[in-house]
C-alpha cells in the first residue's frame, strides 16, 4: 500500500521582488504546492528600479562591510547576508538566465539594462504561473496554509503583521529629497553642486540629488524641522587660488568650484571684488551651507524606514510570534542606502525565507 502525502501549502502575500525570489527558491521543494497573492500586477515594482535598468546589487567585500549600508538592519543583516551574499544572488540569476556586469561605481545592472527583461525573465522562471490577483486584508484568509510569507513591501501589509502581534516601527519616507524652511536662502533652481558625497540639486523649495538621499536615509527618524550642513568648497585648495591669482575677480576664482549662478547668490556684492581683498568670513561663508529641512519631499521616495520590528524576526525570517509566518523584504524595519542594497535586502530575506521553511520540512520528515 503507498501513502501518499498531502502537499505543504505555502502562500506568498506579495509578488515583488522579495515575494518572486522567495517563490523561485521554493518551487523546487519536494511535494510543495505554492500561491501566490498579488493586489495589483507581479513585479510591477521592479520596473522603475535603477531608472528602469535595475540597480540590483552592491559589490561588498563580506556580509559585513554590505550591511554597514543599511542605517536601520545593519545587525540583523549579517546573518542573513551570510546565507545569501552578492556572488549568491547574481549566480542565481545566471541560472535564471539573467547575465549581470558591475559599473565602475561597483553597482551591479543586467546586461540587457532593463528592468522590464529582468521582470520577464524572472516571472518566466516561475514554474507556477498561478499569480491570484486578489489582496488579503485579513490574516484569517489563509489559515489553511501551512506556511504564510508576507512579502507586502511597505505599501500594504503593515496591518496583517500587526493581526499576528507583530509590532510595527512607524514607516517614515527615506532615500527621498528635502524641502526647506520658507525663508531659506533662494539658490538657483536647477543647479547642480558636486560634493565628495555625491551630488546635490536645487529644486524649487528644497533640495535632492544622491547626497540628499543618503542624509535623508540618515535622518529618516529624526523629527522635523532639523538642520543639515553640507561641504561646499575646500578652504584650503580656494586659499591657494586666491595666493596665485591675488588681482582676479573673486567671484570668477569662486566659480571654478561651483556653478556661476550659485557663486553670485552666495557671494552678492563680495563677487566683484579682487582676491586680494577677501575677507576670512567671506570664506567661511564658502566652505559650509546650512539649511534647515521642514519635511520630506514625498514624491521621491524611494524606500520606507520602519516595519515589522526585527527583533521579533528569527534570523531565518520567521516570526519569533508564529511559527507558520515568515517575512522579506521591505515590509521589515529594514532599509539601505542607494545603490542596490535595498534589492538586496529583498533577494537575501527571501532565500532565508525560503531556507527556514524547508528546514521545517526536513525537521518533520526526520520526526
Ligand atoms: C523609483 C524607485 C526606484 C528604485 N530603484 C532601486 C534600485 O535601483 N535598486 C534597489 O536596490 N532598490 C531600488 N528601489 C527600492 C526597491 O524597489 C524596493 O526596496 C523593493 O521593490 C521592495 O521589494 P518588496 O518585494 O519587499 O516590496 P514591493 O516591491 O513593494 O512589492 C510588494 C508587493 O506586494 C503587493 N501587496 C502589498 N500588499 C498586499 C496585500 N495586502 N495583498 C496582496 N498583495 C499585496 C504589492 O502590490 C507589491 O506588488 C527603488 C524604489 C523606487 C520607488
Amino acid at each position: 500500500m503507498t501513502f501518499t502525502q498531502k502537499p505543504t501549502k505555502v502562500a506568498i502575500i506579495g509578488a515583488g521582488p522579495a515575494g518572486i525570489y522567495c517563490a523561485l527558491h521554493l518551487q523546487d521543494t519536494n511535494n510543495i504546492s505554492i500561491d501566490i497573492y498579488e493586489k495589483s500586477k507581479p513585479l510591477k515594482t521592479l520596473l522603475p528600479t535603477g531608472g528602469g535598468r535595475c540597480n540590483l546589487a552592491h559589490y561588498a567585500l563580506n556580509p559585513k562591510s554590505l550591511a554597514k549600508n543599511y542605517p536601520r538592519g545593519k545587525k540583523f543583516l549579517y546573518s542573513i547576508f551570510a546565507r545569501h551574499f552578492v556572488n549568491d544572488t547574481l549566480d542565481f540569476f545566471k541560472s535564471i538566465g539573467i547575465e549581470t556586469y558591475m559599473q565602475e561605481d561597483e553597482r551591479y545592472f543586467p546586461i540587457s539594462n532593463s528592468a522590464r527583461d529582468m521582470r520577464e525573465k524572472m516571472l518566466c522562471a516561475l514554474k507556477n504561473k498561478n499569480i491570484i490577483n486578489k489582496k488579503i486584508t485579513d490574516i484569517k484568509q489563509l489559515n489553511n496554509y501551512d506556511f504564510v510569507v508576507i512579502a507586502t513591501g511597505s505599501r500594504g501589509g503593515y496591518s496583517l503583521a500587526e493581526q499576528l502581534g507583530h509590532t510595527i516601527i512607524t514607516p517614515k519616507p527615506s532615500l527621498c529629497g528635502l524641502k526647506l524652511a520658507p525663508g531659506s536662502p533662494k539658490y538657483p533652481q536647477g543647479v547642480t553642486i558636486n560634493t565628495p558625497e555625491g551630488e546635490i540639486l536645487f529644486t524649487k523649495d528644497g533640495l535632492t540629488g544622491p547626497y540628499i538621499y543618503k542624509i535623508s536615509s540618515l535622518k529618516a527618524r529624526d523629527n522635523f524641522p532639523y538642520d543639515i550642513t553640507i561641504p561646499l568648497i575646500s578652504r584650503e585648495e580656494l586659499q591657494n587660488k586666491i595666493k596665485c591669482n591675488p588681482k582676479k575677480i573673486f567671484g570668477n576664482i569662486v566659480s571654478e568650484f561651483i556653478p556661476k549662478s550659485l557663486s553670485r547668490v552666495i557671494l552678492g556684492e563680495n563677487y566683484n571684488i579682487k582676491c586680494s581683498n577677501v575677507k576670512k568670513t567671506t570664506l567661511d561663508t564658502l566652505e559650509t551651507l546650512t539649511f534647515q529641512v521642514i519635511s520630506p519631499d514625498n514624491k521621491g521616495e524611494i524606500v520606507t524606514s520602519g516595519g515589522v520590528e526585527l527583533n521579533e524576526i528569527n534570523n531565518f525570517c520567521g516570526s519569533k510570534l508564529n511559527p507558520k509566518i515568515y517575512f522579506c523584504g521591505e515590509i521589515m524595519n529594514i532599509d539601505g542606502f542607494c545603490g542596490g542594497y535595498n534589492l538586496q535586502n529583498c533577494w537575501s530575506s527571501a532565500f532565508c525565507a525560503a531556507q527556514g521553511i524547508k528546514n521545517h520540512l526536513t525537521q518533520r520528515k526526520n520526526l
